[in-house]
C-alpha cells in the first residue's frame, strides 16, 4: 500500500497592510493574502507547516508570492498575528497522536497501580 502524503494549502484570510515595496521603493497599501500550509496523510490534515503570504502592491501591482508571514513582513506584525490563525483542522493528526499517546499512558498506569495494589493487599 503506498504512503501517501505531502503539504497542502488551506487560506486563513486576506487584508490591506502597510508594507515596504521593492519597486515603488517605499511604503505603501498591499493586498495580502495570508496562506497556512499544512502536512497531510492520507488526505487527513497533520500539523500546520508555516505561514505564507502572497502580496499584491495596490499602488504598482507588483506580485510576491510564498512570503514568510513574520515580523520582517507588516510592522505591526504582533497586533495582527492572533487574527490570522491556522485553522483548528490543521492539527486533527496531532490530536489523535496525543489521544494515542494518552490512552497507552493511561494503560501503563493501570496496569502499574493495579499490580501494586495487589501486592500490598493479598
Ligand atoms: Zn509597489
Amino acid at each position: 500500500m503506498p504512503f501517501i502524503h505531502g503539504t497542502k494549502i488551506a487560506l486563513i484570510g486576506s487584508d490591506e497592510f502597510l508594507v515596504r515595496c521593492p519597486c515603488c521603493e517605499a511604503n505603501s497599501w498591499a493586498e495580502i493574502m495570508v496562506i497556512c500550509k499544512y502536512y497531510s496523510v492520507y488526505w487527513v490534515p497533520f500539523c500546520p507547516v508555516s505561514k505564507e503570504a502572497n502580496i499584491t502592491c495596490t499602488k504598482c501591482g507588483l506580485k510576491r508570492d510564498g512570503r514568510a508571514f513574520d515580523a520582517d513582513l507588516v510592522n505591526n506584525y504582533n497586533e495582527i498575528k492572533s487574527k490570522f490563525k491556522h485553522p483548528w483542522y490543521a492539527y486533527i493528526g496531532v490530536t489523535i497522536m496525543a489521544c494515542i499517546a494518552g490512552l497507552i499512558i493511561l494503560r501503563i498506569l493501570f496496569e502499574l497501580f493495579s499490580n501494586t495494589g495487589g501486592a500490598k493487599n493479598p
